[in-house]
């Protein structure tokens, strides 16, 4: 599964997207009351949550070795927790 095919259409990070706006110079906004399919059904959530924490991944792994509260600070903000530094 792509996450991101499951993103709003009208999120430029949506592959669709080129193909449904990408001719014109406005951009769309994500979001707020879009009937697109993805956020009707709620797919748009569930897409930002596993985009959320691919991001952390990445934050994690461009952490240079022996900053590891840095990587706690970021599983903490993904998680909604405290940072524990
Ligand atoms: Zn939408």
């Amino acid at each position: 599964m792509n996450p991101y095919e499951k993103l709003c259409n009208k999120d430029p990070r949506n592959p669709l997207f080129s193909d449904l706006y990408g001719y014109e110079d406005e951009t769309p906004i994500p979001r707020g009351d879009c009937a697109c399919d993805n956020c009707f059904y709620g797919r748009d959530a569930m897409a930002l949550v596993i985009l959320s924490y691919q991001e952390v991944l990445e934050g994690v792994y461009a952490t240079p070795k022996g900053y590891q509260d840095v990587c706690w600070n970021l599983a903490a903000d993904a998680l909604g927790k405290p940072r524990p530094h």
